[in-house]
């Protein structure tokens, strides 16, 4: 079980075809918005940052420098990424302010999907770097998994199933916080 914990997810995207994926391409190409400064336009973070538009990004929350996300290919439901709003994809650049205002919003967001969620316990990780599995290695991200007793079986499915984007936006009312 451990040893497959940190890859499920990016079955999602295997999962999806090709003509899938030039479409979800396609959208987020329309989607585009201008990123600030210091950001990566072809950043999916920095886009989520820009984008005053918090439901189709799934943005659930921010702080002045963090901001919090439903991933889009959860490896279980109610999976959150959580990151720096600068685009950074080492430990070492983030400054002491950001560090202990990333742990402050971890804290938030656990007890927000214990609220709301009810989950029993939770994988809480980062990948560093390609060979570590980041799928977006330029700008660093921790992944939040809540987990319930007896889901392996339902995470089984969930990898080779599409996410229901309804599904997606529903969870997204439940855990979004007011802006
Ligand atoms: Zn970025």
């Amino acid at each position: 079980m451990d040893d497959i914990l940190w890859a499920p997810w990016r079955l999602a995207y295997i999962a999806e075809n090709e003509r899938e994926r030039q479409e979800r391409s396609a959208r987020d190409e329309q989607n585009r918005v201008e990123v600030r400064p210091d950001g990566d336009p072809g950043c999916f973070l920095c886009q989520a940052v820009a984008d005053p538009e918090r439901k189709r990004r799934l943005v659930i929350g921010r702080s002045e420098n963090t901001i919090a996300l439903l991933n889009k290919f959860p490896y279980n439901n109610g999976h959150l990424l959580l990151a720096p709003l600068r685009h950074v994809g080492r430990l070492d650049r983030l400054s002491e302010t950001e560090q202990a205002e990333l742990t402050r919003e971890l804290n938030r967001l656990v007890i927000r999907l214990e609220e709301k969620m009810r989950p029993h316990g939770f994988n809480i990780g980062l990948n560093l770097g390609h060979a570590a599995g980041a799928g977006l290695p330029g700008h660093l991200h921790w992944h939040i998994v809540p987990r319930w007793n007896g889901d392996t079986n339902f995470m089984t499915s969930i990898a080779s199933t599409k996410v229901i984007p309804q599904a997606l936006e529903a969870l997204w009312e439940i855990l979004a916080e007011p802006s």
